[in-house]
C-alpha cells in the first residue's frame, strides 16, 4: 500500500453498509414500542408471516439484557398464540436466523401442509408437489387470506394488553 503523499487525504475507510432493518421498517407495521416493533411480511405466499424487530441494532439474542430478551420472547409467543387462535395453521415456524441482517428479529411462520414449501423452511424452494396440493393450497390460503384483518385487530389488541 502507499503512502498518501503531503498534501493528499488519506482514504477514508469504507463505512459499513447500511443495516436494512435500521434503514427500513422491514414490512408493514402494525404495532410498535420504543423497544420493539411488529410487522405483516408482505412479500412472501404465506398470509400471516409477521415478523419481530428489536427497535435498536443488536446482533445476538444474547447482546440483549435478561429482561428485555424476556420481553420480546413474550411478544414473539404472543404472536405465535394469536396466529393460532386466528388462522388455524398447521405448525407455526419461529425462526431467528439473522445471517442476512445480523439484527434481532424473529419470523412467526404460520404453515399448511400444502404451502409451497412445506415441510422445508420458507426460504427453501419451492416443493414438487400435485396438481391436488396446489388446488387444497389455494383453497386455505384464500381462507387464511380472508381472516388477516382479524387477525391482526386480535394482535395489535393482545400487544396492547401485555404492555398496559
Ligand atoms: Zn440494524
Amino acid at each position: 500500500m502507499t503512502q498518501p503523499e503531503a498534501g493528499e487525504t488519506a482514504p477514508t475507510p469504507q463505512a459499513a453498509p447500511p443495516c436494512a432493518l435500521c434503514s427500513e421498517a422491514g414490512g408493514h407495521l402494525l404495532w410498535q414500542n420504543t423497544a420493539l416493533r411488529v410487522l405483516r411480511v408482505d412479500d412472501t405466499p404465506l398470509p400471516g408471516f409477521t415478523r419481530a424487530v428489536w427497535q435498536a441494532h443488536r446482533r445476538e439474542m444474547t447482546d440483549l439484557c435478561a429482561a428485555d430478551q424476556q420481553l420480546l420472547m413474550r411478544v414473539v409467543f404472543t404472536v405465535e398464540k394469536v396466529l393460532r387462535a386466528e388462522l388455524a395453521p398447521h405448525k407455526v415456524n419461529l425462526a431467528q436466523l439473522g445471517n442476512r441482517v445480523a439484527h434481532v428479529h424473529w419470523h412467526i411462520i404460520p404453515r399448511w401442509p400444502d404451502d409451497p414449501y412445506f415441510p422445508e423452511s420458507p426460504w427453501s424452494a419451492v416443493q414438487p408437489g400435485t396438481a391436488a396440493q396446489a388446488a387444497r393450497w389455494g383453497q386455505q390460503r384464500a381462507q387464511a387470506r380472508a381472516r388477516l384483518p382479524r387477525y391482526e385487530t386480535a394482535l395489535i389488541e393482545a400487544l396492547d394488553a401485555l404492555h398496559s
